[in-house]
């Protein structure tokens, strides 16, 4: 018998351990590894431990991949510098920005391994291309000069505004996750998803053709991949973007 007033916690699961991918840059002479507090604070937020991954510059990134997501619950990566051309038998298109080859390298290995693993993976901006051409899809290079007809996607001074708006297809996860079949996102990318990889799906456009959203076929893996910056609008009014981090930490809390 417990005393009165004594309530017993429902058995509480660890916080999710969540990969956060992040990019290389040279500050005056200094190297250093580079990713937006937003992507660390969202995951936090929403319940997740965010840990920092670096590209691969010793060791093989398929076996280093491997082994790190044996540790992890859940995996975002980030937005960044264009996917080297090369990984989807392209040129570089003249706007295209140079590439990082380590960072391409150790970012497609963690999807597949991801992939292999069934871990939860949420894809941001450069990530959804990577998810599209780790799966055999390939790149707009530059949607002003490839799609005249464009909208306006890359709007970098306005990185919490909410600029374009997105269709959503009803009979996704995102949706679902969202609440919402449309929704005005933020957009500050020059490059997007052209052909679709295999076994993945667009699941979100803008009004243009642009692809903003892709899924795999796999319903068991939770993977969702967004062209748009959710990380830089969960302190908006608005819920989609923290629902959007809450589903997917919860997703990764169920592993942890
Ligand atoms: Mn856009």
């Amino acid at each position: 018998m417990l005393p009165s007033g004594t309530t017993i916690d429902a058995p509480r699961r660890p916080a999710p351990v969540i990969g956060v991918t992040c990019g290389r840059v040279i500050t005056g002479s200094v190297p250093r590894a580079r990713t937006n507090l937003a992507y660390l604070r969202a995951v936090e937020a929403a319940g997740g431990v965010p840990v920092v991954l670096p590209p691969v510059e010793h060791g093989d990134a398929a076996e280093r991949a491997a082994a790190v997501m044996t540790r992890l619950d859940g995996l975002v990566l980030t937005g960044g510098e264009d996917v080297d051309p090369a990984l989807y038998g392209a040129v570089p298109h003249p706007a295209a920005e140079p590439p990082d080859p380590l960072r391409d390298a150790a970012e497609i290995a963690l999807v597949h391994a991801a992939r292999e693993r069934r871990v939860p993976l949420l894809a941001i901006c450069r990530g959804i291309q990577v998810v599209n051409v780790a799966f055999g899809g390939t790149l707009v290079q530059d949607i002003v000069s490839e799609c005249p007809h464009a909208l306006p996607h890359a709007l970098k001074e306005t990185r919490d505004t909410r600029s374009h708006r997105v269709d959503v297809m009803p009979d996704s996860r995102l949706a679902a996750v969202l609440g919402a079949t449309t929704l005005p996102v933020n957009s500050t990318h020059h490059q997007a998803a052209g052909t679709t990889g295999d076994a993945l799906r667009v699941v979100a456009t803008t009004a243009d053709g642009i692809t903003e959203g892709l899924e795999h076929d796999d319903a068991r893996w939770w993977m969702v991949a967004v062209q748009w910056h959710p990380e830089e609008l969960v302190a908006t009014d608005e819920p989609w973007d923290r629902m959007l981090f809450a589903a997917f930490v919860e997703e990764a809390s169920r592993r942890a």
